[in-house]
């Protein structure tokens, strides 16, 4: 069943640029779908739209259904409940995300009283099972935040993820900061977590190939689009969207956070989103360009049995989307 169905999202930040133009995403229970993109492509804009946790003033339109509920037209009280129990967020940045003055022990029960409805001791038990969940000593929700290891900062963001049940895991880049063996055990956490209590994830990285040794599923996001879509392993080993083809060789090798910013045999940076080029936005950089890239935007195309790609050498296959339609989706996102 689907858990997560997002269609033609797109997110336009106070001041006219859309960081996510047109994205259509599904996501089954129990299924693990990664976002692969180099830093600016939208991917954290659009895990925070899943969850209306954008800055006032944003404008957001498509749809989003969670577990068949509209996110987007949900009344706050009901969003408030789906926060924690429908679908809940592990960022980045840790430190910030954990206030520095509480215990962390009353910070991951927090949610627990407040959404779940248990008693002091009851929520102090859960507390203790969800620590020694993501492998630290109960003993440990006695300790302040700055007292923790990085690593074990981001157990217990995921301890507070997992407080209330959720059907929905998101990470973005939940590993990013941390070095190369603790990013491996967290993702061993993540992976094993999802896999007992199937739950959806979907799990954000600049990182090809932590996605696809993690994931079912895998969208590459250029520019606020997603450009190819398909089983893990297939868009890793066969990218057919050059953009998908050279993040994929610059992460021949899992964690290597040196080539985040600069992935290797990919030179500039992806587009601001107030100046994104026309036709297909990664023309510009594109090695196997050809003549109308830069005017005509190409929708997803078929592939291979479910795996799309956005690119002019995908063959066309009849009936499907014309370079027409993915010309008006331009039009309507551009400011
Ligand atoms: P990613 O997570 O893939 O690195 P983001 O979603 O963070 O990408 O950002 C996408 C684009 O949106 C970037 O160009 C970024 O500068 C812009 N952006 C992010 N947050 C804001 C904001 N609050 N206001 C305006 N622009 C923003
Ligand atoms: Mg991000």
């Amino acid at each position: 069943m689907t858990l997560l169905d997002v269609t033609d999202l797109t997110v336009t930040y106070p001041g006219g640029a859309a960081a996510v133009r047109g994205v259509d995403l599904r996501l089954d229970a129990g299924q693990k779908l990664g976002v692969a993109g180099e830093s600016g492509c939208g991917k954290s804009t659009l895990a925070l739209a899943l969850l209306r946790l954008l800055p006032a003033g944003t404008k957001v339109t498509g749809r989003i259904l969670l577990d068949g509920e509209d996110v987007l037209t949900m009344r706050w009280g009901r969003l408030r409940a789906v926060r924690w129990a429908g679908a809940s967020i592990v960022f980045q940045g840790a430190m910030h995300s954990l206030n520095p003055v509480h215990r962390i022990g009353d910070q991951i029960a927090e949610p627990i009283l407040l959404h779940r409805g248990e008693t002091a001791a009851g929520a102090r038990r859960r507390t203790g099972e969800l620590l020694e969940h993501v492998g630290l000593p109960a003993a440990r929700a006695s300790a302040y935040p700055h007292e923790l290891s990085g690593g074990q900062r981001q157990r217990v963001m995921i301890a507070m993820a997992l407080a209330c049940d959720p059907r929905l895991i998101v990470a973005d880049e939940p590993t990013t900061a941390l070095d190369v063996m603790i990013q491996a055990q967290i993702l061993r956490l993540i992976e094993q977590l999802v896999a007992e209590q199937d739950v959806g994830l979907m799990m954000i990285s600049h990182d090809l190939s932590v996605l696809a040794d993690l994931c079912d599923r895998l969208a590459v996001m250029y520019a606020g689009r997603v450009v190819e879509e398909g089983p893990a392993r297939e868009v890793h080993e066969n990218a057919r969207h050059p953009y998908a083809a050279a993040l994929s060789a610059a992460f021949p090798r899992i964690g290597d956070s040196a080539s985040r910013f600069a992935p290797r045999g990919l030179p500039g940076d992806p587009p601001d989103p107030a100046a994104v080029p026309s036709g297909c936005a990664f023309h510009p950089r594109c090695p196997v360009s050809v003549d109308g890239c830069d005017t005509v935007a190409i929708g997803l195309r078929e592939a291979a049995p479910g795996h799309r790609a956005a690119c002019v050498h995908v063959p066309e296959e009849p009936g499907a989307a014309t370079p027409a339609s993915g010309d008006t989706k331009d039009a309507r996102s551009t400011p």
